[in-house]
């Protein structure tokens, strides 16, 4: 039996939490549920959306698998994601991108892994207007020489852990030759350390048309917090939408696994959207703990009910709710010898 955090989260958060919880379940292997309450709800009841005690939980369990949570936008409580994030030291925002067999599928044989700085960079929070007439507002953009090598060793190690051939490091060098010159010159320091594995580098902006002409050839892509947020959801689009992208938050002593997707929350309650991201975070999730059978099992049964084009939720041209695309995926995993 495990243990792991579990935290619902905002808007439709709930619902496709629910079906992760349900799909690891029909894998059979057992985890206690701690649930903890972060975001709007924790607001309303605790007076902050990020109680103490959700911190001390996942430190605790060690794992956890969240639900979207809301930020307001300009005002209002900073994103409970970021603080998240630096609290707990989640340095890496893992997110495998792969070819999903939809109807509608533009590209195959994707397979890319996109591993985000999540500390610092443009996320640091060192923002500010310049003056009471709001003539001016400036972010500071702050790139460290420890965070960046612990963020492409860890890109590299997780290279050698799954057997990948190849490290793509993402900048911006010729233009912001300090923070990004720091950031490339530290990766090119790190690689040397596994000439086992392919090492180039690429101008964000390049990338950017790179995977939308050719991702194939990419496999994991390491870049810093803003550029990596940005190039995840274009990645997300190549292989079937935010619907379908999951993620994961890892540090070296936690880590927090959630859908790449927001809130959606004016979908919030209405059985509607797709809950694979979240499944498939929780695949992750299971993956980490060493469950490396009910993780694929999950993942070829999301194939399975893609490919058959019938229960599957809106956004993938279906017109299943939420519930029906959970339980078709817990009969073939409870069923199916796949
Ligand atoms: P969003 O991802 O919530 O929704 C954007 C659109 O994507 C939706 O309108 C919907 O059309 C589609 N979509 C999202 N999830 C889907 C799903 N599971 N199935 C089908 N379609 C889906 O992004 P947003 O509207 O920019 O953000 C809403 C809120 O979520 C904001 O407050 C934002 O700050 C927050 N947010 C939270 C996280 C997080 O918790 N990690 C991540 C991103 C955004």
């Amino acid at each position: 039996m495990y243990n792991a955090v579990l935290i619902k989260g905002d808007g439709t958060g709930p619902e496709v939490v629910e079906s992760a919880v349900r799909v690891i379940e029909a894998t059979g292997v057992k985890i206690k549920w701690h649930e903890e309450e972060a975001g709007e709800v924790a607001l309303k009841k605790y007076g902050t959306p990020l109680p103490e005690s959700c911190l001390e939980a996942i430190k605790n369990y060690k794992v956890a698998l969240k639900g979207p949570i809301t930020t307001p936008v300009g005002s209002g409580f900073r994103s409970v994601n970021v603080a998240l994030r630096k609290e707990l030291e989640l340095y890496a925002g893992v997110r495998p991108v792969a070819y999903l067999p939809l109807k509608d599928a533009k590209y195959e044989n994707v397979d890319l892994v996109v591993v985000r700085e999540n500390t610092e960079g443009m996320y640091s929070g060192v923002e500010h207007f310049v003056d009471k007439e709001r003539t001016a507002a400036e972010s500071i953009r702050i790139i460290t020489r420890k965070a960046t090598k612990r963020i492409v060793e860890f890109a590299f190690k997780y290279a050698q852990n799954k057997n990948r051939r190849k490290v793509t490091v993402v900048h911006k060098a010729n233009i912001l030759k300090a923070t990004c010159g720091l950031f490339l010159e530290i990766a090119k320091e790190v690689a040397t350390s596994f000439p086992e594995i392919e090492f180039e580098d690429r101008i964000i902006d390049n990338m950017a048309m790179q995977l939308v002409k050719k991702p194939q050839e990419y496999d994991i892509i390491v870049t810093s917090n803003l550029f990596g947020d940005i190039l995840s959801d274009l990645c997300a689009g190549l292989v079937g939408g935010l619907g379908v992208a999951s993620g994961a938050n890892i540090g070296d002593d936690c880590a927090v696994f959630e859908p790449v997707h927001g809130s959606a929350p004016k979908y919030a309650g209405q059985n509607k959207v797709n809950p694979t991201a979240t499944i498939l975070s929780g695949a992750m999730l299971l993956d980490h703990l060493g469950e490396n059978e009910a993780s694929k099992k999950i993942i070829e049964a999301v194939k399975k009910v893609i490919k058959e084009g019938v229960q599957v939720t809106y956004d993938l041209g279906g017109q299943a709710t939420t519930s029906q695309m959970t339980e078709a995926l817990i009969r073939i995993i409870e069923n199916e010898n796949i």
